[in-house]
């Protein structure tokens, strides 16, 4: 399931299953539109021309529209970006003149890198979009496997689905369960826990996330859930208080939970705080005061 972010992702993930089996694969799940999932489906259908990608009807909606149709758009960014990366490498500061410490340069240097890569990269991508898409769940038997691929509620998006195997009890959650530190952008905070619920309530004993470590127990996954339920009532509280978002913002921090997910270390601190807090406190103040869902994500 999932075929990486650029076709060369989807190149070294083909490899491995050639190691595992020489078999041809039948089936691809796209478990949700982020762009880090399906971008080496093209790959998949070169080596396996016969291999069908399934995905949640909106899952195939939102990767034509969120992901495809943008993506020129959005490789020109990157190549814009470059030039003015590398002037702050050049007069070391930034462009509000604030001078650049030695772990911050050698983000902007890991920056220019990742872009440079990852330009020709993007503009090999030919749209190779689901072709098998379902509501709720699509069931397929295989002699003495059953794969359950299930929607199990609104979370990371509107369309992920899981992978279930019942007599296995192993279940891959695509990003709504993502470890070590959960990514926050244009989800559904208010049903995610729920979500979340249904997942445990398959009873895996092993638990697959779209990103980081193997799961064996339902200790992350309802870590997970206390924190979105959390993020929730506080953006309420805030609004209750007539809080824009800005106040918002001020006022929740997740501070205890920054230190419960990230520990003493810096990078994932960071992490927790560019891509969690700051995203879904505005994420959740957005849809509690009843702004259209507009997916403009990522
Ligand atoms: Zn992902």
């Amino acid at each position: 399931m999932d075929t990486g972010l650029f076709p060369s992702t989807g190149r070294r993930m083909a490899d491995e299953v050639r190691k595992l089996t020489n078999k041809p694969v039948r089936y691809v799940v796209n478990t949700h539109w982020h762009d880090d999932h399906h971008g080496g489906n093209q790959v998949y259908r070169e080596i396996w021309p016969d291999v069908e990608f399934i995905s949640h009807a909106r899952t195939r909606t939102d990767a034509i529209e969120q992901s495809h149709e943008p993506r020129a758009g959005n490789t020109a960014r990157l190549e814009k970006a470059i030039p003015d990366l590398e002037r702050w490498l050049g007069t070391g500061e930034d462009d509000e003149g604030k001078p650049l410490d030695a772990a911050r340069r050698k983000r902007v240097e890991q920056a220019i890198a990742f872009y440079r890569a990852a330009i020709p990269e993007l503009e090999s991508i030919e749209p190779t979009t689901p072709d098998l898409t379902f509501e709720d769940a699509l069931v397929l038997r295989r002699g003495e496997r059953t794969i359950e691929i299930r929607w199990l509620g609104l979370g990371n998006t509107r369309g992920d689905v899981v992978v279930f195997l019942p007599r296995e009890r192993i279940v891959a959650t695509g990003d709504l369960v993502v470890h070590p530190i959960p990514f926050g952008f244009g989800s559904y905070y208010a049903d995610w826990p729920d979500t979340l619920g249904n997942i445990d309530a398959l009873e895996a004993d092993i638990v697959f996330p779209g990103h980081g470590a193997v799961q064996r127990d339902s200790a992350y996954i309802d870590q997970l859930r206390a924190l979105f339920h959390d993020l929730v009532v506080n953006v309420e509280v805030a609004i209750a208080d007539g809080a824009n978002l800005e106040e918002t913002q001020e006022r929740v921090t997740l501070a205890e939970w920054k230190e419960k997910f990230a520990g003493s270390d810096d990078r994932k601190q960071r992490s927790f705080t560019a891509f969690f807090v700051q995203p879904a406190v505005e994420r959740a103040w957005r849809q509690a005061m009843g702004e259209p869902d507009t997916q403009k994500v990522q």
